[in-house]
């Protein structure tokens, strides 16, 4: 295995040693110590309202008229833009491709594929739904807002030698692999963003109902770090359209939310002192790559802007729901952003093979449908999906298509999909903790209310909304501050802790053994799962 470019932290003996250093939360990717943990749960209140004011956005509804570049021009003429309820760009990036890699070259293509049957592609819609076609790729001088110059002009060398090679892993990043058109696709995934951000942002000046993003795209782009590629991803591609759009549109206030199941490291990292784009990531308690921690908050004067709510193991629609309703949507609506941006992950679906949420595609279907209704409240309607994980290429394909569903205001067609038989019961204490530990930690007051959705029996599970999810508590967890202290330092820090390392073991073994025969997944994702439940 050799190594191509400096990774986002110091090798300190092959795979194994950076890995668990990395995932253990105290010596996480930020500089967390124990003293600082606890430090965090015991900030005083001037510092909380300190964060409430940060996070408070004087929205006039004009900072979009402030252009700072002059307008690219457009793909589409603006009547197209006008009729148009989504606009997406495809990237299948059909050359970076490993075999028996689960971040494969087919998930664009399935999606499509579903796109069409479900009748929900511009043949079937017309106006309603455009593709833009022939999108320039990104700019090595877009995508260095996000990464080092030596990061990108290390892989743009190291093509010629996956040329001759054929396919090249990366030492300690998940296991990411590059290919000889690896560099080239990587710049059109990013390109279609900000073909997005574009076409979304000139739509808004046009009228009041400018369509949905969607970016089909891969390799996906939250783990990858600004220092190099990670967990499958190679550019983060949201982090670039989001500086994109500050630089060229002058929308100051960007919101990222992030509904993959796995932690958006990369785009934490590089905004997490920066207190104009509000991060919020909900994702698996322990699994990869073990950072989001929920104490992690941004530092220095983006302190607040970073939100994470790790759910639990088994978490699904139910919790997804109390998620929406109690912190993300308050978040929004406190942060007031100018455009919303999401990094839309759908490897928490039950049926995915890399994870052990349990969404269905009706969790989807929700959250896109609530993402829509904030940006719409909130910043103009402007607002941008990108896809990220997904591996359950049938499961994937169904939820975009649900997706989809929501942007056009149409009913979900998730009962034709989600069988309640795949569902177990959620661990609702947990979850509830969880989301109480996030509203404390971040002064959010619940103000929002969704219909129900899909509960393990079939039936339509209850609204979380408006404290719903409060009002069934156990006393025992209002508790005041002190006592989240005490909690967190006795059993949540000690506990994520030693989950996270033994995952972190157990990823480190497989993705050696991984890179000495490629059809090793399947023991490294049965040991995660068991070291997720542990
Ligand atoms: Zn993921």
């Amino acid at each position: 295995m050799e190594q191509l470019w400096a990774p986002s932290h110091p090798v300190l003996g092959g795979t194994i040693l950076p890995s668990l250093r990395h995932h253990c939360v105290v010596g996480s990717h930020h500089p967390l110590s124990w003293r600082s943990i606890l430090q965090t749960y015991g900030r005083k209140e001037n510092q909380i309202r300190s964060w409430s004011a940060r996070c408070s956005g004087n929205y006039d509804g004009a900072s979009v008229s402030v252009e700072i570049n002059a307008q690219k021009k457009l793909t589409l003429p603006d009547n197209s833009l006008l009729d148009s309820h989504i606009i997406y760009c495809t990237s299948p990036a059909l050359g970076h491709h490993k075999e028996a890699h689960p971040e494969s070259n087919k998930r664009v293509p399935a999606i499509v594929d579903a796109l069409d049957k479900l009748e929900l592609s511009p043949k079937h819609r017309g106006s309603q739904v455009l593709e833009i076609q022939n999108f320039e790729p990104a700019s090595v001088y877009d995508v260095a807002r996000v990464h080092s110059r030596s990061y990108i002009t290390g892989l743009e060398k190291a093509m010629s030698r996956a040329s001759d090679e054929g396919l090249i892993l990366i030492e300690g990043t998940g296991p990411t692999y590059a290919t000889e058109t690896t560099f080239k696709e990587s710049l059109l995934s990013a390109g279609a963003g900000i073909t997005l951000v574009d076409s979304v942002v000139t739509a808004s000046k046009l009228g009041p109902n400018p369509p949905l993003g969607f970016a089909l795209v891969r390799p996906p782009g939250h783990h990858a770090v600004p220092e190099g590629p990670m967990g499958f991803c190679v550019f983060g591609n949201i982090a670039v359209a989001a500086r994109y759009a500050q630089h060229q549109h002058g929308l100051k206030r960007v919101m990222i939310i992030d509904f993959d199941v796995h932690h958006g490291n990369g785009t934490c990292d590089a905004f997490y002192d920066d207190p104009d784009i509000f991060f919020l990531s909900t994702h698996q308690l322990g699994s990869y790559p073990g950072t989001g921690k929920i104490h992690q908050v941004g530092q220095g004067d983006g302190e607040g802007t970073t939100l994470n709510l790790p759910l639990p193991g088994g978490a699904g629609d139910y919790a997804m729901r109390c998620a929406f309703d109690e912190v993300i949507a308050p978040s929004a609506q406190r942060f007031k952003p100018d455009i919303i941006l999401v990094s839309a992950g759908y490897d928490a679906h039950a049926l995915d093979p890399l994870a052990g949420l349990q969404f269905t595609t009706g969790t989807f279907y929700m959250l896109s449908s609530g993402i829509k209704q904030l940006a719409k409240e909130l910043c103009g309607g402007r607002c941008i999906f990108f896809l990220e994980g997904g591996y359950n290429l049938q499961t994937l394909s169904s939820s975009v298509a649900d997706t989809f569903r929501a942007f056009l205001d149409e009913p979900s067609l998730a009962a034709q999909f989600d069988d309640p038989a795949m569902l177990f019961e959620e661990p609702t204490r947990k979850i509830k903790e969880a989301i109480e530990n996030a509203k404390s930690i971040h002064s959010l007051v619940a103000g929002w209310t969704l219909p129900g959705g899909l509960d393990k029996s079939g039936r339509t599970s209850p609204n979380c909304g408006a404290g719903k999810c409060t009002a069934s508590w156990s006393p025992a967890l209002v508790q005041p501050r002190q006592m989240l202290l005490r909690d967190v330092e006795e059993k949540t820090v000690k506990s994520i802790c030693l989950a996270s390392s033994l995952q972190s073991l157990v990823v480190s073994l497989c993705s050696f053994i991984s890179h000495l025969d490629a059809s090793s997944f399947q023991p490294y994702l049965a040991l995660s799962y068991l070291c997720v439940l542990l």
